[in-house]
């Protein structure tokens, strides 16, 4: 007998944001259906705050911070 809850699996995702490419919109913040992304106090050269990864375990890897992003500066990886 197959057991059903093991072929629910929650997929894994990480994201790598480019510190010197971020402008701090925070969009990624307010599109992140997790709420794993914060602005932090960490000031690039060009002067921004910069977006971070809070809560790495419950990011799902969906990709939305990436294609919200202005700058280009989230790469997504999934597990
Ligand atoms: S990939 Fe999805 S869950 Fe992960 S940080 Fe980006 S928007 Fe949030
Ligand atoms: S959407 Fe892009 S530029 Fe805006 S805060 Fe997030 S990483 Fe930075």
């Amino acid at each position: 007998m197959t057991d059903k809850t093991s072929a629910i699996r929650m997929v894994k995702g990480t994201i790598v944001i480019s510190f010197e490419f971020c402008k701090g919109c925070e969009l990624c913040v307010t599109f992140c259906p997790k709420h794993v992304i914060s602005l932090s106090d960490r000031i690039n050269a060009a002067g921004y705050p910069t977006a971070t990864l809070i809560n790495n375990g419950q990011c799902t890897g969906c990709a939305i911070c990436a294609l919200v992003c202005p700058e280009v500066a989230i790469e997504v990886y999934r597990e």
